[in-house]
């Protein structure tokens, strides 16, 4: 496939999602969410619908608007989401609302891995303040009232010298009201030593139905949020239309129809202890759908049905399990590829695709799959990682 027929292909997938998938279901007026169901975010006190707005991949600031004008509270941003444009346009549109002390700002700070792991501690702390400082400033706002470490994926990282001191710091100035990170990979192990911990507030961690078999990331989990820690839940829809050409074709049914997105969303939020999800819609009619689930969890029959007929481990997504890791002889990060080429082919962010390929540890990344001629790993669910390595290889070429 060349560059360009990848491209019209991901984005005419992506867009097809909102303009296809989603329109095509009109929401009946019994659908109109009734009271906007509210959780409490763990320790923080932060009262918040349940449905909030995963800011990445949206780039119009009418959206940010008509988001917070249903209702939403919450608006989770980073700075590296469209190198800092993002962060910008969630700035300008709650200051141009009027609405800055309403409204429950998220944002992460990312310090790339390589750097986490050489810099020595006092480095590595004014580092994180300086570019928190700068997310701050492009918020346009004196506090940002969460604050993650972005892409946690080891417990070590968590209690490293250096990014923890730089957060204390910047709660004590009161730069940030609450301290987290988010995390896409080894999610238990890290949920796990944040409970132990008792440093961070809030958790921003990957969950989805893909992952409804993972009985030990339910467990932590569940304990994290017993412990006072607030969860917040990404990745929410994994499944996104175009894995359907992965799945046999008896299921390919139900990425044609609209329910899936409120099935798979109200999977997540029926986990009580989810205090909020921040789905990544882009149009107005993915927001009025995500939000819609806001007025209640109650399965309607087709969404029922939908989860009862779909097996968790067929939506072959990529769960970041790393069980993939041993089979490729070069040592390249596969879960990071695999987030990498969601990105581009599910979200068509391809500049979000681009920063996750620069974050991986230089010789792990996409440059050990150039030298290699056929692609041996396997995953241990049903992702074709031969076949995303190379819609990634296309893109990069
Ligand atoms: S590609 Fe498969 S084995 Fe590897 S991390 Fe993803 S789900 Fe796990
Ligand atoms: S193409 Fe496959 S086997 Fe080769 S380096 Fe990349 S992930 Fe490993």
């Amino acid at each position: 496939m060349t560059r360009r027929a990848f491209f019209s292909k991901t984005i005419g997938t992506a867009a097809a999602v909102g303009a296809a998938g989603l329109a095509l279901s009109p929401a009946p007026a019994q659908d109109k969410p009734g009271p906007i169901l509210t959780r409490t975010l763990g320790r923080t006190g932060l009262t918040l619908p349940v449905v909030s707005m995963g800011v990445m991949n949206a780039d119009n600031p009418e959206l940010v608007r008509k988001a917070y004008e249903v209702g939403m509270r919450h608006f989770d941003t980073a700075g590296v989401y469209a190198r800092g444009r993002n962060e910008m346009m969630v700035g300008k549109v709650l200051k141009d609302l009027g609405v800055r002390d309403r409204a429950v700002i998220a944002t992460k700070v990312l310090v790339p891995d390589e750097q986490r792991r050489s810099l020595p501690a006092a480095e590595l702390k004014s580092l994180f303040i300086r570019l928190a400082e700068e997310s701050l400033g492009r918020l346009q706002t004196d506090a940002v009232d969460i604050l993650y470490i972005h892409d946690v994926g080891r417990a070590e990282e968590i209690i490293r010298p250096g990014i923890r001191e730089a957060l204390a710091d910047l709660k004590k100035r009161g730069r940030i009201r609450f301290a987290g990170f988010s995390t896409h990979v080894g999610m238990t192990e890290c949920l796990e030593a944040a409970r132990l911990d008792g440093f961070y507030d809030v958790i921003l961690t990957s969950f989805n139905y893909a992952l409804a078999g993972d009985r030990a990331l339910l467990s932590a989990m569940q304990a994290a949020a017993a412990a006072g820690i607030g969860l917040v839940a990404m990745k929410t829809q994994c499944t996104q239309n175009w894995y359907k050409e992965e799945l046999p074709g008896d299921q390919r049914k139900y990425y044609e129809v609209p329910i899936l997105h409120t099935a798979v969303l109200k999977w997540v939020l029926r986990h009580e202890f989810i205090a909020t999800a921040v789905p990544g819609f882009t149009t107005f009619d993915q927001l009025d759908t995500d939000w819609s689930c806001a007025g209640g969890l109650d399965y309607k029959p087709e969404e029922a049905a939908f989860l009862e007929e779909t097996s968790p481990a067929a939506l072959a997504y990529c769960v970041q399990c790393r069980s993939c890791l041993p089979s490729c002889p070069r040592g390249a990060s596969i879960p990071d590829l695999m987030r990498a080429q969601m990105y581009a082919a599910a979200y068509a962010n391809f500049g979000q695709c681009r920063q996750t390929l620069e974050a991986i540890s230089p010789g792990r990344g996409l440059s050990a799959c150039f030298s290699c001629a056929e692609c041996s790993a396997a995953c241990a669910q049903r992702v074709d990682i031969a076949k995303r390595i190379g819609d990634l290889k296309t893109l990069f070429v």
